[in-house]
């Protein structure tokens, strides 16, 4: 479960200061698919990036699966991370002159898995995304939607429980689009919780739940549980 109890967080430059995040409250429990819409610079990438261990926050609370981030060295952090989190972006960030084996197998040779279990974790989440009769092809050989399967089959490899996914579709056309969302709810029925964030009103449609994000804060949610206490952690 992700838990955000009041986050705050500022960017400050030497002649402003921003607050990103106002009392940013959120649960996501394991199972959820939320997508996360607002305005542009509402605060959606911050959020995504704190909740992905990616940023760390000015104030408040976050507990990722009942731990305390707050408490975290940084190389804990990087850890609980490569263990629990993974991510995908709207440009995919794949290296280019790498095929897709050796593009999925990046982050697992960085966490040092020997050979045979990165074979193996290759092989089945390019499999997962129906792209295993094309381990050999470079990312230019392939169309959009299926170079977004890649960076989900490169986030899948490392079995992590949270997906976390920044306007996964907004490099895409309607139709590209749509498969890739389709391959997310596949994904979120065999058990991984996504987090999306998404312009697009009617991809959101299709989560469980929606939050609106808006000047920093969720002006809107259907998300029907209340946040419990912190304490009860
Ligand atoms: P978009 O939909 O356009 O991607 P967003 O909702 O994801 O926007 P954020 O990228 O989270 O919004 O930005 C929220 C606010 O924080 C904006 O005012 C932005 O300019 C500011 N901001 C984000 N990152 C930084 C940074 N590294 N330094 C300073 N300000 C930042």
């Amino acid at each position: 479960m992700l838990l955000m109890k009041n986050v705050q967080k500022s960017f400050r430059t030497e002649l402003v200061e921003t607050h990103a995040l106002r009392d940013f409250n959120l649960q996501v429990k394991d199972g959820d698919f939320v997508s996360v819409t607002g305005p542009s610079g509402s605060g959606k990438t911050t959020f995504l990036n704190i909740a992905g261990l990616l940023e760390t926050y000015t104030s408040g609370q976050y507990f990722l699966d009942g731990q305390d981030v707050s408490a975290l060295t940084d190389r804990q952090r990087s850890r609980l991370r490569n263990e629990k989190i993974g991510f995908i972006f709207q440009s995919f960030n794949l290296i280019p002159d790498l095929n897709l084996y050796d593009n999925v197998d990046v982050p697992l040779r960085y966490r040092g898995f020997g050979t045979a279990e990165r074979h193996q974790r290759i092989t089945q989440s390019l499999e997962r995304v129906g792209l295993a009769n094309r381990m050999k092809h470079l990312p230019s050989q392939l169309s959009g939607g299926q170079q977004q399967r890649v960076a989900i089959a490169r986030a899948l490899a490392g079995e992590p429980r949270f997906l976390l996914a920044d306007e996964p579709t907004g490099n895409l056309d309607s139709q590209m689009a749509q498969s890739v969302m389709a391959l997310l709810k596949e994904i979120n029925r065999q058990g991984t919780t996504i987090v999306m964030v998404t312009h697009d009103p009617e991809l959101a449609s299709q989560t469980a739940r929606t939050v609106i994000v808006k000047d920093g804060r969720i002006c809107s949610s259907d998300l029907p549980d209340p946040i419990p206490a912190v304490s009860n952690q």
